[in-house]
């Protein structure tokens, strides 16, 4: 079985997640955006061997710590989809102006990911969404048979993600959100990037922006 856990990083309180396959304890992290040490300190003290990096979008809160782990760690980065290559090539620009995120480097990833694809960790699967409209190549990862997602800045307990960056697109995000979340299922529970947990079943009958959809 898949299993999570939360790792707050950033003075933005991102929820980076390490996901890990219970069978080998083989383990990916989500959205290392920074403090690095903390993530790492805890997937050791969860007992699991970190493998894969995957990216949801090129923000400096979720992206700017990937290269170095990818380097320190000798592992892979997966994701995003490649229209956030912009983002992450801005990274060290961003990093100038906010000193948390100094350590913040660009990169490719060694696999750009797109709608449909699936990632792999020990014995487990998850399917990636392409998620545009926060930024133009963000992706979610659906865990189907714990339902759950996990699903970066697109969609938040009470709230969805913002659109006012540049290549943001609030009509798109609104279709991501109906087309490519809601259809995981009212009992999914989804992970957002920022604050608690919520399911979309939840979301669909109370959330200002997209209740009733
Ligand atoms: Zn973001």
């Amino acid at each position: 079985m898949l299993k999570y856990h939360i790792v707050p990083v950033t003075p933005f309180v991102q929820n980076c997640s390490i996901v890990w396959c219970d069978q080998t304890q083989a383990g990916a992290v989500i959205d290392p955006g920074g403090e690095l040490p903390k993530i790492e300190a805890a997937a050791q003290e969860l007992g699991v061997r970190l493998e894969q990096i995957w990216i949801t979008h090129g923000h400096v809160d979720h992206a700017a710590g990937a290269a170095k782990m990818s380097r320190e760690l000798d592992i892979p980065i997966y994701g995003p989809q490649e229209e956030d290559l912009f983002w992450i090539e801005k990274l060290k620009d961003r990093a100038i102006s906010m000193p948390a995120f100094r350590e913040a480097e660009p990169f490719i990833p060694a696999r750009w990911l797109h709608d449909l694809d699936q990632v792999h960790i020990g014995q487990e699967t998850l399917e990636v969404r392409h998620c545009p409209g926060h930024t133009p190549g963000h992706v979610v990862f659906h865990a189907k048979e714990i339902r759950r997602a996990f699903v970066g800045d697109v969609l938040f307990a009470g709230s969805i993600g913002r659109t006012d960056f540049p290549r943001g697109n609030y009509d798109q995000l609104i279709s991501s959100i109906v087309e490519r979340l809601w259809p995981m299922g009212d009992d999914t529970v989804f992970i957002p990037g920022h604050g608690p947990e919520s399911s979309f079943g939840q979301e669909r009958q109370t959330n200002p922006f997209v209740g009733g959809t």
